[in-house]
């Protein structure tokens, strides 16, 4: 399994950082290969319906759609290539043992909108998500049309870093 190509898709969403994405082309399509990565990721989310899979590894997302697989969140172009190449050892390593693996092709159930809910600040209406209030926030998070780090009271909060990864989990992200 080889990279063929890769291309920077769009940059973070935060404002303050300079961290960018990328697209990786591979030279096969990972469709049938998802229900054993399934299996073996701890952190995936599978959506077999789309034949996507999605999983978070040393804090940055992973996302796998046929023969594209999209990493996130890199400072530079030398630790992205790093990061991708791990993942290609590990997608490799996975094929390789496929044999033995039983395949899981559980899909991913976002969570509520109340467990979303609860794990932001409430203290709405104060409209700085861009949304009129918290649970609205939470709807637009869990359908995947928002980030969290668009709650900005969130993000100011002393322990705000520790609960937007409780959210990012959550949430699959
Ligand atoms: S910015 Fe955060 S606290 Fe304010 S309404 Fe949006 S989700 Fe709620």
């Amino acid at each position: 399994m080889e990279i063929k190509e890769y291309k920077i898709f769009a940059p973070a969403c935060e404002a303050s950082s300079q961290e960018v994405n990328y697209n990786l082309t591979i030279d096969e399509d990972l469709t049938e290969l998802l229900p054993y990565i399934n299996r073996e990721i701890e952190s995936a989310r599978f959506n077999p319906k789309a034949s996507f899979l999605k999983f978070m590894h040393e804090g940055h997302k992973v996302v796998l759609d046929h023969s594209t697989v999209s990493i996130a969140k890199f400072a530079d172009e030398d630790s992205a290539m790093k990061f991708a190449g791990e993942i290609m050892d590990m997608l490799s390593d996975i094929k390789a043992r496929k044999d033995s693996i039983e395949p899981d092709n559980t899909a991913f159930e976002p969570p509520s909108v109340i467990e979303v809910l609860k794990l932001l600040p409430r203290k709405a209406p104060c409209n700085e998500c861009g949304y009129p209030a918290c649970m609205a926030f939470a709807a637009a998070l869990r359908q995947e049309e928002a980030e969290p780090r668009d709650c900005k009271v969130l993000v100011g909060q002393e322990d705000g870093e520790e609960k937007l990864a409780a959210l990012e989990n959550l949430l699959g992200m």
